[in-house]
């Protein structure tokens, strides 16, 4: 089957739908432009089909187990979409005056102060659109915060070997100059080397906790006396937050600013491009060089400082929705249960599974790595492939060669939303692909039969991106 783009299949004059005549006078010009608009000419029913044809053939949580380490593949409720798609929140203009929408001022206002809740933070500002985004705009804040008060030598960001991708890349794109430490073997922090790293050029240290093996770091508070006492800032990577919900907070671990994934944790759909939304939330010293938005609670007098805008009015305004939607109907309570049964759910798995990768057992938070290295040395079977083997079975793989310090990277994260019998099952299919894997591995190097896309060349891919379609191409 191959498949094609809705301007592929688009036939001039196709889609019969007449605009009523206009009745009120034209008062606005055209917006300048000098040929029609080119959009694709289909009936609905082709559009439906085409969309159901494409959602067919990818994997999501609702066709099976989505353990996608480090992402949070949790179940979204659908409430969180009934309530998005309210007129009263879906069917405004960010330039209505601030007084015509006081429903989504205080939806605003409410997750702010949840957020706060959660986070042990202060302040919040809603206008970055995911994860690294906000990253990247905690950076610049922090590095407006310094500039404040005359540090601006601050031009290096910590971070551990074992952080995620993103943490380095946006400290750069920020301007910064990033600073690699290593962990000791359990996984935590070398604190050795993160004491003879800090000085007076050092802006922040970048950490998630508990962090990409699934650990929680208890040297934190020790760190973020190291940290501070030399001046500097502590970050936390809040892009999952689904272990500590209700149990801690990076406010009361030390830290200075926080970005949350509400795409992750707070159930809003995300996979395929967003949109997200990844809110940063800071102590009270830094809450005036956030970004700045015109409608809400901040003065005018606050610009000063902010680092400026980093997206139009308050980001993605509908994922705030979904996600309060999520934070109210569980409760405080309920938003605790999911975090503990998120790291329930995780231990259970590794408990389940660790012995196939002939790892010694390492409680964990709410996910976990393993590494697939014996089964390569043993049968020359590796972690693509095992992930390849799992699409075939109607599961989603985990997260593969990631974190970089560990050979042959499995990551796992299955989430407060999968049932004892479903985990069952999964640890069952995990013992089948490695039963097969001894005997024939050149089945699971064929693998995956069943997917419209097997094998791609994903270096090719990475390289040489193509992302657009030209017209008579
Ligand atoms: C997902 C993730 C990010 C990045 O979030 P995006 O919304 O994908 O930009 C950053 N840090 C950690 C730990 C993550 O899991």
């Amino acid at each position: 089957m191959s498949l094609k783009l809705l301007f592929e299949l688009s036939k001039a004059g196709s889609n019969k739908f007449a605009l009523p005549e206009i009745d009120v006078p034209v008062t606005a010009p055209s917006c300048g432009r000098k040929s029609d608009l080119l959009l694709p000419e289909l009936p609905e029913v082709e559009v439906m089909r085409h969309y159901a044809a494409l959602a067919r053939l990818v994997h999501g949580v609702e066709d099976g187990p989505y353990p996608l380490g480090s992402c949070t593949m949790k179940y979204n409720p659908k409430i969180n979409e009934i309530t998005a798609s309210l007129d009263g929140f879906s069917q405004i203009h960010p330039l209505q005056p601030a007084d015509t929408i006081d429903g989504c001022r205080e939806v605003l206002s409410i997750m702010n102060s949840s957020l706060c809740g959660i986070l042990g933070m202060d302040a919040v500002s809603f206008q970055p659109a995911a994860g690294a985004h906000g990253e990247m705009t905690s950076l610049l804040v922090m590095h407006k915060y310094l500039q404040s008060i005359g540090q601006s030598q601050r031009t290096k960001i910590i971070v551990p070997d074992s952080s995620h991708g993103t943490n380095p890349a946006s400290a750069v794109a920020a301007g910064f100059e990033v600073v690699t430490i290593p962990s000791y073997s359990n996984g935590m922090v070398n604190m050795e080397a993160l004491k003879a790293a800090v000085g007076d050029d050092t802006a922040a240290m970048m950490l998630t906790n508990p962090n990409t093996l699934g650990i929680f770091d208890k040297q934190i508070a020790e760190m973020a006396a190291v940290v501070h006492g030399a001046g500097a800032l502590m970050y936390y990577d809040g892009a999952n937050l689904n272990a500590i919900m209700g149990w801690s907070r990076p406010g009361d671990m030390g830290f200075d600013i926080v970005h949350v994934n509400l795409h992750k944790t707070f159930s809003t759909p995300h996979g395929g491009g967003g949109p997200g939304s990844g809110p940063i939330a800071c102590k009270a010293f830094l809450k005036d060089f956030l970004p700045y938005t015109e409608v809400g609670y901040r003065e005018a007098s606050d610009a000063k400082k902010s680092i400026g805008k980093v997206k139009a009015f308050h980001g993605n305004f509908a994922v705030v929705v979904k996600a309060l939607t999520y934070i109210l109907t569980l409760g405080s309570d309920g938003l605790k249960d999911a975090s503990g049964k998120a790291v329930l759910n995780a231990n259970y798995l590794f408990s389940k599974i660790a012995a196939l990768y002939d790892e010694e057992y390492r409680p964990c938070m709410h996910e976990f790595v393993v590494s697939a290295s014996k089964a390569g040395e043993k049968w020359g079977v590796h972690a693509l492939d095992i992930a390849k083997a799992m699409l075939d079975e109607g599961i989603h793989p985990p997260t593969i060669y990631f974190p970089l310090i560990v050979k042959e990277a499995m990551m796992f994260e299955p989430t407060e939303t999968e049932s004892k019998e479903s985990i069952d099952a999964l640890a069952e299919t995990m013992r089948s692909i490695f039963a097969t894997a001894s005997t024939d591995a050149e089945a699971l190097h064929a693998a995956p039969l069943h997917a419209y896309i097997a094998r791609p060349d994903e270096v090719k891919a990475a390289k040489e991106m193509v992302v657009q379609w030209t017209v008579n191409s």
